[in-house]
């Protein structure tokens, strides 16, 4: 296994040269356009990885599966998707016509910013700073990594810069689609995205997805096998932003990807993959992580199809 994930990252390292960097987040724009890694997590719990596997990249968008599970387990499933839909949009994950001209109240889906925005107002918490504290340690429970924290520079950049956000946070507000103060909601979201991690880390978030809820390494049970399932459902349909149908199609696995570069991906009953390629494409995945990710597939017929 590490001789194929070694060869799957010098075969495509060139490719990282075919994409860019997010600039839209400045604090972004600092990391190495070059780097790749990829690390894969077996049920058996065995740890393989190659190339820039420890270097650390912001969940972003990855952190909206963590909110999504977090207001399912606060809850249930029913209030969750009465304020939040679960069609695919078609659209960019930020896009302001889903909201305004298509549906008009409710969010398409929980893995799109106005999605996850309504995710993280409905976690439970006594304070923002509860709540927060749930999200990290709730990631760093599945990651079994327990240094994991928030980068406070992309925190701030990303803070500073949000007025997309704040603009589709403010509107679901207006909608009741979400209560409570608006700018609390947005700084928990701002915060959540801005947890930093590494390959090796989703690859073990995915492979408690892939084993069903459970922690492949203790055995321990951490989300229900329904909430698992219903994850892994919208991260397939919707998961690569409105590039799920093809990245479904190609590559046939669940997966979550997010602007910093990274992809979490978990195959049912097999393993967790994690990517790290900050070099994007037009869509806004990992360029030469989607590659690994398709040659991954097809080398070790991961596709769920
Ligand atoms: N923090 C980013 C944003 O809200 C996340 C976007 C992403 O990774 O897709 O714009």
């Amino acid at each position: 296994m590490k001789r194929l994930l070694e060869t799957l990252v010098e075969n495509n390292r060139e490719i990282t040269k075919k994409g860019n960097l997010a600039s839209y987040i400045p604090e972004l724009l600092n990391a190495d356009k070059n780097d790749l890694g990829v690390a894969v997590i077996t049920l058996d719990g065995k740890v393989h990885s190659a190339g820039d596997c420890s270097k650390k990249f912001t969940m972003q968008s990855i952190s909206k599966v963590v909110s999504l599970i977090l207001a399912i387990q606060d809850n249930g499933k029913e209030r969750v998707f009465e304020k939040v839909g679960m069609e695919p949009t078609g659209d960019s994950f930020n896009s302001i016509v889903n909201l305004e001209i298509k549906q008009k109240v409710k969010p398409y889906n929980p893995m799109i910013n106005a999605g996850a925005i309504a995710t993280t107002a409905l976690i439970y918490g006594v304070s923002e700073e509860e709540k927060f504290e749930k999200i990290l340690n709730f990631t760093r429970k599945v990651t079994g990594n327990n240094d994991i924290d928030i980068n406070k520079s992309v925190y701030k950049s990303e803070k500073l810069t949000g007025d997309r956000n704040r603009y589709l946070a403010y509107y679901l507000k207006s909608n009741n689609t979400i209560d409570g103060d608006v700018e609390d909601i947005l700084d928990l979201y701002f915060k959540q995205c801005s947890i930093e991690v590494n390959c090796i880390d989703i690859a073990k978030f995915a492979s408690m997805l892939a084993n069903d809820g459970i922690l492949p390494w203790s055995g321990e049970r951490v989300i229900s096998r329904e909430v698992s399932r219903i994850v892994k459902t919208i991260m397939v349909t919707c998961g690569m932003y409105d590039a799920s149908g093809k990245f479904a199609v190609h590559i046939g696995i669940p997966a979550k990807s997010g602007v910093g570069g990274g992809i979490m991906a978990a195959v049912p009953k097999r393993m967790g993959i994690g990517v790290y390629g900050p070099s994007l494409d037009k869509k806004g995945n990992s360029i030469a992580g989607t590659h690994i990710l398709k040659e991954l597939s097809d080398e070790l017929d991961l596709s769920i199809f």
